[in-house]
Formats: C-alpha cells, structure tokens, sequence
C-alpha cells in the first residue's frame, strides 16, 4: 500500500504540496478548518460579491506553473490571468503620483515626472537586479538544513551582490535620490510585512519582479487560484476534508504518527503541517517536545505587522480608480514607525484599494463594484484594543478613502460590507498575533533561522508555507512546496525528480 501523509491546512502551500505529493504517488489528506480551500488566500463572497481575503497580487506566475507541470499541468490553460498594466497607481502623500508601468519607455517618462535624474537609473535598477535574482535564485530553491547550509561557498559568494549589511531604502538610495522614487521601488517590502528602512536590501529582486515578471490579476481574483489548485488536487486523488480542524498531533515514541480532530484520528507516514507556524506549534505540539521553537522563543522572535481590512460591496464603480492604488502616507517612515514600533494607530493611514472590477466585472452583481481595503497597521499589541478602536478607525479609513483616493460619498454607496482586524485575524484565521505576513523577514529569521521545511525538531513532521524557508508570499511559499515535497519524498525513498522541471525565467504571456 502507498505511504500516506496527512497535509494541516489547505493554504496555498498546503494545495501545492498535496499536489505534488499525489503526484508522487502517496496517498494525501489535506485536513482544513475552513470551509473552503486557500486559507489567507480564499474568498469572500457575500450577496453576489467575491473578494479575495487576503493576496490580489499574483506575481511570479512561472513558480505556480512549475508545480503545475511537475503534475502534469498546464497552470497557463487551467487558469485564466491578466497582466495588468499599469500595474498600480502610486499617490503620494507627500505631493505627485506615478502609475507604474512594465513598459520601460513609459516608465522612465513616470519617474521623470518625480525626478528627471532619477528616471536614467532605471535601466540600471533592472540590469543589476536582473543579475541579482538570477544569483539568488538557487538559495530560493533549496532547504536550509544546517549550518553548513549557511556557510556554503555558493552563498558566500552571494555577500558582495546581497550586501546583507545594508537595508533596502539605503541600496536604493545608490540609485534614486527622490524619495518617492525610492518609495515606489521599495514599498514592496510591505508584502513581507516590512519596513524598508529594515527590510535587508536583497529584497529590492520584489519590485524588479514585478517590472519583470509582471503583475497579473487571475480571474476570479487569488483565490481563484486556490479552488483550480484544489480541484487539480482531487483530481490527481487528494481527499480535501472541510470544517475539520486539528486538534493535536499524535505521537509514536518521538515520532509524529497522525492527529486528531472533533471527527476522529488521522495517521500518516509524515505529517505537513501549511497552518501558521507559531500558532500551530503552540497549539497542535506540546512544548515539551520542542527545544529550540518552544512556546518562549516564538514567543520572543519578530513578528511582521498586521493589516486592517474593508471588503466594501458598492453600488456603481469608481471609474477614476486603476485596479491597485496604494496612498503612501505624507509621513511614510512615522507611519512605518507607528505601525513596527511604537505599536499606536496613525492618523493619516498608508491605505491599498483593490478596485478590481475594472478588469474583472464577474466580481459584483450588475450595477455594483467591490473594493478591497488594506490599511497596514501593527499585529495585536497591548497598546490596541480592536473592540474599542475599530469604529473609529473604520471612519478614519474611510474619510482617507474620500480625501485621498476620491471615492465621493462612500459611506452612502456602500452595500456590503465586512471588515477583518488583527484581532479578527487571530482569533477566527489562527494567525499568531495576527501577524499576517508570519515571521518577520530580518535576516535573523531568513534561511537557516526560519523554522525549517524538514521539522527536524518534530521528527516525521514538514513544514510549507510563509512560516517555514523561503518565507510569504505566494511565488515563494509555491517554492517552499517544492522544497518540502522534495525533503519528504526523499526521506521515505520516492523518486522526485519530476519536482525539478525546467524552468528557465522566461515571461510568460497570460491572456484573459
Ligand atoms: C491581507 C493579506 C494580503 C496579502 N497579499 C498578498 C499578495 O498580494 N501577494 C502575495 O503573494 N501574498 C500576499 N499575502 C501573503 C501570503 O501569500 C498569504 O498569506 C498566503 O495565503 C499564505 O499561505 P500559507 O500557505 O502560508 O497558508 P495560509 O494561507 O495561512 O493557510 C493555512 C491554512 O491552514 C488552516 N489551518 C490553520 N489551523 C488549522 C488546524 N488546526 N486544522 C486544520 N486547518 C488549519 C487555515 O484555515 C488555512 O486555510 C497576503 C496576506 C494577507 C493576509
């Protein structure tokens, strides 16, 4: 009979490493607490609205189209994606805006609109980048097992180009002198939950891969994405189970044997588990059987920030509004330091809006639009109490939504609405602290640091997903799949090199 593993969560790290694994021959249950597959990256969908919970930047397609054709796939026929162009609008606080534009020509004419001495820099920008992914790339794809890991001569050499020692508003200081301009290449470190004045420099490869690899909205939003992977799952002979939520983990000896849920027990040769990391080892593993992760380390590592969240049914569309706006608050860096250190709410807000019926009408009834709406804030901290706080912040994201973004008489026009706090993110999504980016993304907590694919610590256990090696966000949490399914496979002596198709880094063109 073939080797079973049981697979906590049908996040996206979970469905890609269920596909694989099924592909790989073993018999896989994915057991999920939600009602729907995709975990921070499902959907919402309410009196004929769909929103995407969570992600609605799909980049880097071509790592969700290796798992793909590992399993025998075709991502690009499977699901149906536009690349948007322009990718997203800027609105600076501080005065200007930018819309940006993977077509080079038109986006040196943007950034000259900022800075004239700063727009001849981008070519360079994206040729050294270019060179710097491309290094890099090998350290994304494989596990971190050990210090030699660390310590390996292909990495070493990395040092020079990486320059660890440098944070990314700095490294791009050497390129961009206006400060907006250097906002509109660095902000991305928001998607790791991070402030670029922190955030180590290697991270400027995010923007690049945009401007690169593209931006794209696949229809039916992310989540989307998440039920096509679902359905290829069963397909390939996956048993999804629902509203089934682990309880604990089981134990034969050291060794983790299965868990348990409401319904019963579930054994398996290797457990996976895609559930927020911190949350799940404090509360599916007695912290007697950890050593290095127990309940006071995680407890004391750096977590990334939160995000308070509108999913805003409208009545008509805002027309004016591209399909990703981002205002950046006229005081970035203190709304930066509002958010990581001193834990308070801002005044003047950073605020993402998702107006994505402009590209995808399917998302809303006839005659009505969605807006999805992030406003970057700190995870659950003392210093903020959601059950006091969250009316009046409500209304200062909404006065920010009118005065900055000219959404006129939003308060009026609105005819659903939801709205997700940190709070919320703990306590119903199991996000420890409702930290939604995981663990912060310092170098402290990169590579061999980060709890690691194989859970060694937890023998018989994996790990997949934005917690574990490489860190969040889809591109690279499909690459932690891979990773991990790779180690599993491996430890119980299967083949698995379909895992490493070709892939070379070409742009592929997705058409709607
Ligand atoms: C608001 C927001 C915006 C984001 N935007 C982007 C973006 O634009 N682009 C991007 O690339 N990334 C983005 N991300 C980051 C990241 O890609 C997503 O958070 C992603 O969904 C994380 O995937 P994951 O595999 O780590 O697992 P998760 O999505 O966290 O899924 C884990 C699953 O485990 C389940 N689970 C937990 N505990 C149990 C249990 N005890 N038993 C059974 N099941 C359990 C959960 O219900 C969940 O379904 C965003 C995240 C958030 C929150």
């Amino acid at each position: 009979m073939a080797e079973s593993v049981v697979i906590v969560g049908a996040g996206p790290g979970g469905l890609a490493a269920a596909m694989i694994l099924a592909r790989a021959g073993l018999r896989v249950t994915v057991l999920e607490r939600l009602d729907r597959p995709g975990g921070r990256t499902s959907s919402i969908e309410a009196e004929g609205f769909r929103f995407d919970l969570g992600p609605t930047f799909f980049l880097f397609p071509l790592s969700l189209e290796r798992v793909f054709r590992a399993c025998g796939r075709d991502l690009r026929s499977e699901v149906p994606m536009v690349r948007l162009d322009p990718q997203y609008h800027l609105i600076f606080g501080s005065g200007g805006e930018l819309k940006a534009t993977p077509n080079v020509d038109r986006m040196i004419r943007e950034v000259e609109k900022l800075s004239v001495s700063d727009a001849g820099r981008f070519r360079q920008f994206l040729a050294d980048n270019r060179r710097k992914l491309a290094c890099f790339q090998p350290a994304l794809e494989s596990p971190f097992l050990g210090w030699s890991s660390m310590f390996s001569w292909d990495l070493i050499k990395l040092l020079p180009l990486l320059r660890p020692w440098k944070s990314l508003n700095s490294e791009l200081a050497s390129y961009f002198r206006d400060p907006r301009v250097r906002l509109a290449f660095s902000f991305q470190s928001k998607y790791l939950g991070m402030s670029p004045f922190q955030c180590p420099s290697l991270f400027s490869i995010l923007s690049f891969l945009e401007y690169e690899h593209g931006v794209y909205h696949p229809i039916g939003g992310c989540s989307a994405v998440m039920e096509h992977m679902a359905r290829v799952a069963e397909d390939l002979g996956v048993e999804i189970r629902y509203g089934e939520e682990v309880e604990e983990v089981l134990f034969r000896g050291r060794r983790a044997s299965g868990v348990r849920t409401a319904s019963g027990v579930f054994s398996g040769d290797a457990i996976v588990i895609n559930a927020d990391f911190a949350q799940a080892m404090t509360r599916l593993v007695p912290n007697s059987r950890r050593r290095t992760w127990t309940d006071k380390a995680i407890a004391k590592k750096r977590y990334s920030c939160s995000t308070f969240m509108l999913y805003l049914g409208i009545e008509g569309q805002y027309e004016h509004l591209s399909h990703h706006s981002i205002y950046m608050a006229a005081d970035y860096e203190r709304n930066l330091r509002e958010i990581e250190s001193d834990h308070v709410l801002s005044a003047d807000p950073s605020l993402y809006v998702q107006n994505a019926c402009v590209t995808d009408p399917g998302l809303a009834p006839d005659g009505g639009s969605t807006l999805y709406v992030l406003a970057p804030v700190s995870h659950v901290h003392s210093n903020i109490d959601w059950n006091r706080e969250a009316p009046a912040f409500r209304r200062v994201v909404l006065q920010q939504l009118q005065k900055r973004l000219g959404c006129s008489d939003i308060e009026k026009r609105i005819r659903f609405e939801k709205m997700v706090t940190p709070a919320d993110w703990e306590s119903k999504y199991h996000v420890y602290r409702g930290a939604t980016f995981n663990l912060a993304h310092n170098l402290g907590q990169m590579l061999h640091f980060r709890p690691r694919n194989r859970f060694d610590e937890v023998p018989g256990t994996y790990l997949v997903g934005g917690g574990t090696h490489p860190g969040s966000g889809l591109p690279v949490i499909f690459e932690s799949a891979r990773i991990t399914s790779r180690l599993l496979l491996g430890d119980l002596g299967k083949d698995h090199s379909f895992v490493d198709v070709p892939g070379s880094l070409e742009v592929p063109e997705y058409v709607g």
